[in-house]
């Protein structure tokens, strides 16, 4: 027995050196132009300021980088700056970096707990993002045409289920991550996907000592049900006092009223492919609960082949009845179909924003950052008319547009059918499998074959007409 007590310290003693060094090696990030990122490395941040890039990969592949954050422990956040002098206020209780229209913090989850109230589109930089996917998806070649089906399915989708979809998801006094209220409306959305011809189901983390629930509906596919559909929103929200009340119906009970009213709708058929409807908690703090979600796929090397986030779809604002749909270079496909649908079945206007690389803020970016093609509605982009109550105890429903919500819902669940019945697979493909290799080869050597041939039979031809 003691023998074996000596084995563990000498063996405890061996491996805690190891995890040091492992925790020093996942952080120090180094700040790098996304146009020199090799294509092997995958920066645990983007957006359109500046990109992040693990130390040990800028050793490895020797990249030129300034480092921004040489610490080695605790989380790292960045946010978006909404106000200037509201950020000034920070500088004593949480010190930051500021880098363009961003701001990055070194704190742990309690320390982050206030970072809502003092920017937007708060996310933790995941260290597990990495590249898995060896090609990226193509998209598949689209013909959107007004489809009487379509019409038909999303019609039962109006102002009126939608209303009453948020007043139950808003009925709570809070939907903040870490309170037991949190977990009743998880329980909610669960029991609402049971009732539905779907299969629910709960993926739970655990983040800063709470443990939460993101909450799945799955439709499985008739033909290709490996193919997975997502349409997604964060059910948890935020406010001044979130442990006490914060009814979120903008943000984010619009986008969840999305999701459920597309559940309810779309799991009367049977999709080629397999539809996931998911509603993610821990968005407030970081993007917790689908970086843990989309790093789980990612390790488990699902075929995610698109994925529709919608958070905070029903504000109107005073200028314009328009939606902001924001796609990366690997989802502009996806962010045109989503105009192409708007337009076709709603009368809600487009704005559309076709960026390299994708933004950050909420929930697509953390898939979008490891390669899954995603796309981002939002009623508006930062500016003249954001939501004014963001992020307060009165974002409640009297603000909102109902309309506004059926009609960006209607886009999202007919989305969600398009994609389903589309055959990935028939794309051409650029990048040959290894067989497809074997016979270009091939055909190159045949073709190489006959080429000289042809020429050697040619050339006395020519030699004599020259003559
Ligand atoms: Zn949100």
């Amino acid at each position: 027995m003691r023998a074996l007590i000596i084995f563990f310290m000498i063996a405890s003693v061996m491996v805690s050196p190891a995890i040091a060094q492992d925790n020093a090696s996942n952080a120090i990030l180094s700040l790098i132009d996304a146009a020199d990122i090799p294509p092997d490395v995958t920066p645990v941040f983007v957006c359109d300021d500046f990109t992040l890039v693990k130390k040990t990969e800028i050793d490895e592949y020797e990249i030129e980088s300034q480092e921004v954050l040489p610490d080695i422990k605790g989380d790292y956040y960045v946010m978006r700056i909404l106000d200037r002098e509201k950020l000034d206020q920070l500088k004593d209780r949480l010190p930051y970096i500021l880098i363009g229209e961003h701001a990055i913090f070194r704190t742990d989850p309690a320390g982050a707990e206030i970072l809502p109230n003092y920017g937007w589109g708060l996310t933790r930089i995941s260290l597990t993002a990495r590249k898995i996917r060896e090609r990226p998806i193509y998209p598949p070649v689209i013909d959107v045409n007004y489809d009487p089906d379509i019409a038909g399915m999303i019609a039962e989708i109006t102002p009126w289920s939608c209303e009453s979809t948020l007043v139950e998801i808003t009925s709570f006094a809070t939907r903040y991550s870490y309170t037991s209220e949190c977990r009743q409306a998880e329980d909610t959305v669960y029991h609402e996907f049971n009732d539905l011809p779907l299969t629910p189901s709960y993926f739970d983390f655990s983040w800063s000592g709470s443990d939460m629930r993101n909450v799945i509906g799955e439709l499985p596919g008739t033909v290709a049900p490996e193919s997975v559909i997502i349409i997604c929103g964060h059910l948890d929200c935020v406010s001044e006092v979130p442990y006490n009340y914060a009814p979120g119906a903008e943000d984010n009970g619009s986008g969840t009223v999305s999701v459920l009213e597309a559940a309810r709708v779309l799991s009367q058929y049977q999709p080629e492919l397999t539809l996931r409807f998911i509603t993610f908690s821990g968005e407030e703090q970081g993007l917790i609960g689908s970086d843990e979600y989309a790093d789980s796929m990612q390790t488990a090397g699902e075929n995610i082949m698109a994925v529709i986030n919608l958070d905070m779809v029903a504000y109107r604002g005073t200028y314009a009845n328009d939606m902001h749909i924001l796609s990366d270079s690997l989802s502009h496909w996806l962010g045109s179909l989503a105009a192409e649908v708007m337009d076709l079945y709603t009368d809600v206007d487009t704005v559309t924003a076709y960026e390299d690389e994708p933004r950050s803020g909420s929930d697509h970016y953390s898939f979008a950052i490891r390669g899954y093609p995603a796309v981002f509605f939002i009623d508006a982009w930062h500016g003249p008319d954001w939501y004014p109550y963001y992020h307060t105890t009165a974002d409640t429903i009297g603000n909102l547009d109902m309309n506004l919500l059926a009609s960006v819902t209607r886009t999202g669940a007919a989305m969600a059918a398009i994609l389903a019945r589309l055959d990935f697979e028939a794309n051409p493909d650029p990048i040959p499998t290894l067989s497809e290799w074997g016979m270009l080869i091939m055909a190159l050597v045949l073709l190489l074959a006959g080429t000289i041939g042809v020429i050697r039979r040619r050339r006395p031809v020519r030699a004599r007409s020259y003559n």
